[in-house]
């Protein structure tokens, strides 16, 4: 695997850079509630500016189909940006055309600019040419460091490594690095936890992995599919009886492939889905028939642990019971403390993300304690489904 990197960008004193960044942030209000995208962007953005490149970054924010939409600006997000960097950042109402090229003309060195909304333009989605060529004409560089919006061939993810010098930035760096030591080059025995609500949105995640992994951990709600698919009566648990051919196909592929499946063997019941629900722990073939299971139970997060305390490398998506809702978060939050305590000793490479996962980890308290936490879903999850991510597979060819 090879990309290049700001390493690689010395003397650029001057150069226009164009940098892709994930602004995709939460808001309420206009006010940004949770900023941790921006707090990721940080390091490029700054880096960039110290060495005196003239930053403009690109971006998108939420879906506004191709045209402008008011409150879709990116204009709050440029004050947000401005505080967590405490820097000036400047706003341009577009991100090609006239406006976009006189802010562009009046940027200092090391300055910073925010264009609008990459996605109020039709040809952007699309990765078309002309309007690739709008955003090209802008840069003398490319800096790509939004590796969650890297599933997506559109012309500021992907279109532009096409007509300008392309480089990953730290973000994008840190993520591809941490990605190689999960699935791309692991160091073995290589374990998977994938666990959340269902089966049907994790068909290819989990084909991929019996392929990759010595050992995959199926929990959550899943587990239950592939239980009943054994002829376990799951009682009132969430269960998708319609994918049991399919659970059993992925049980054929991963013995074929030398991948242990790792069952639950025990469950948290109760017969409500509310916190501090009453509940107990049964055998996995003696769950009662008006009950629902919330959680593995303690002979599972037993074995669980024996298999991370195996493993040199672990890869993790998706939490192992309903851990919004306690008591039932008990299995994933000891065996993220588990895993979280042998990376911390060096013992073990643990990546973890998608979806509901970065909120599990944060949950549990050991965001900052495992190797890597992936805040990018979708493209965190193509990844794992071993899809190719255009906006990576250009920067390896750039
Ligand atoms: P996902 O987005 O597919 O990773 O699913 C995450 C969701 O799965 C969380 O909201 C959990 O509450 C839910 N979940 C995990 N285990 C169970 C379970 N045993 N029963 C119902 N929901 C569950």
């Amino acid at each position: 695997m090879t990309f290049k990197t700001l390493d690689d960008l010395t003397d650029i004193a001057g150069k226009r850079v164009l940098v892709r960044v994930d602004l995709n942030v939460p808001t309420k209000d206009g006010k940004v509630t949770d900023a941790t995208r921006i707090e990721r962007v940080v390091p490029t953005i700054r880096e960039l500016s110290e060495k005196g490149a003239k930053v403009i970054l690109l971006a998108h924010f939420g879906r506004p189909k191709g045209e402008p939409v008011a409150d879709m600006s990116l204009k709050p997000i440029a004050a947000a940006v401005e505080d967590i960097l405490d820097q000036r950042v400047h706003f341009a109402p577009e991100a090609t055309g006239d406006k976009a090229a006189s802010a562009i003309a009046a940027l200092q060195n090391g300055e910073i600019l925010l264009l609008e909304n990459t996605r109020f333009y039709k040809g952007e989605e699309k990765n078309d040419p002309a309007f690739t060529q709008a955003l090209a004409a802008n840069g003398d560089i490319f800096v790509n460091d939004a590796f969650s919006a890297a599933h997506r061939a559109h012309s500021s993810t992907e279109g532009l490594a096409h007509h300008l010098p392309a480089y990953a930035g730290r973000t994008m760096q840190a993520e591809l690095e941490a990605l190689e030591k999960g699935l791309g080059n692991p160091k073995r025995p290589v374990v998977a936890i994938v666990g959340g609500a269902k089966v049907s949105t994790k068909i290819d995640l989990l084909k991929n992995l019996v392929k990759k992994v010595d050992a995959l951990v199926i929990g959550g709600g899943m587990a239950n599919t592939f239980l009943a698919a054994q002829g376990i009566d799951v009682g009132k648990s969430l269960c998708e009886h319609d994918l049991a051919e399919t659970a059993r196909e992925i049980d054929a592929e991963a013995k074929a492939s030398g991948c242990t499946i790792v069952l639950p063997v025990d469950g948290v019941v109760a017969r409500e889905f509310k916190a501090g629900a009453e509940n107990e722990v049964v055998e996995i073939a003696a769950i009662p028939s008006d009950a629902m299971v919330l959680d593995v139970g303690p002979k599972s997060i037993a074995a669980v642990n024996e298999w991370v305390s195996k493993a040199e490398t672990l890869v993790w998506n998706g939490p192992l019971g309903a851990f919004e809702i306690a008591p039932f978060d008990k299995a994933t939050v000891a065996v993220a403390k588990h895993a979280a305590a042998r990376t911390k000793s060096g013992a073990l490479t643990s990546v973890a993300g998608g979806g509901d996962t970065v909120s599990a980890m944060n949950h549990a308290g050991v965001a900052d304690d495992l190797t890597y936490v992936s805040t990018a879903g979708g493209a965190f999850l193509e990844w794992m489904e071993g899809k190719p991510l255009p906006g990576v597979d250009i920067l390896h060819k750039a």
